[in-house]
């Protein structure tokens, strides 16, 4: 079985996901990582932050050749972007060959306070954040809503929104952990 977990850059996805890898027995993917190593063979970037800045056409091509390389994968959480913001718009993180190839049970939505984001965003100084308002943030996370709902209509597959509290990763951790077991039980039936 294969589940993706989402959530904008900042919403603390990667502290939850460090949970969820100590209660679970999924191996935990980073697509923008596998990305980010076929993209330094096929382009001349050095940095991931600068993958989602590169022509539509050339992401395009990585992800593909990204997913045709996790669709060999089973039992994984593919830590990915409902929507990557590229300077020419909101680029899909799954569209429909990324989603074939993929054929994931379940999609994951971490979501936090778009003011608690921004803090975040604003602290974080290892990596290239854009500098978007509170209000692009909002807009982000509620067109991701948009991209979870048609993915889940193209490939049959659940939705689960999840709350990452200020102060609280376990419980969004926990919420995870307790629908994968479900879902892994239901499926193995
Ligand atoms: P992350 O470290 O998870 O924020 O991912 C780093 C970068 O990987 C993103 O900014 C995107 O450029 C790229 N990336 C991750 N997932 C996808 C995807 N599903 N499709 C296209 N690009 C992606
Ligand atoms: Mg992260």
């Amino acid at each position: 079985m294969r589940v993706v977990i989402s959530g904008i850059p900042g919403v603390g996805k990667s502290t939850i996901l460090d949970l969820v890898s100590k209660k679970s027995d999924y191996r935990i993917i980073n697509f923008g990582s596998l990305m980010f190593d076929i993209a330094k063979k096929e382009t001349s970037i050095n940095s991931r932050d600068d993958m989602r800045k590169l022509d539509i056409e050339t992401q395009k091509h990585i992800q593909r050749l990204t997913s045709n390389e996790l669709g060999t994968m089973n039992n994984i959480i593919i830590d990915t972007h409902m929507s990557i913001k590229s300077p020419s718009g909101y680029f899909p993180g799954l569209p429909e060959w990324v989603l074939h190839e993929l054929n994931v049970s379940s999609f994951f939505l971490i979501e936090s306070k778009p003011e608690e984001i921004k803090k975040r965003r604003d602290s974080d100084k290892t990596r290239s954040r854009d500098s978007d308002t509170v209000e692009d943030i909002r807009e982000h996370q509620e067109i991701n809503r948009y991209y979870a709902a048609a993915y889940s209509v193209y490939s049959g597959a659940t939705v689960n929104f999840i709350c990452n509290q200020e102060g609280n990763p376990e419980i969004a951790a926990d919420n995870i952990v307790m629908r994968l077991d479900y879902a892994t039980e239901t499926t193995t039936k």
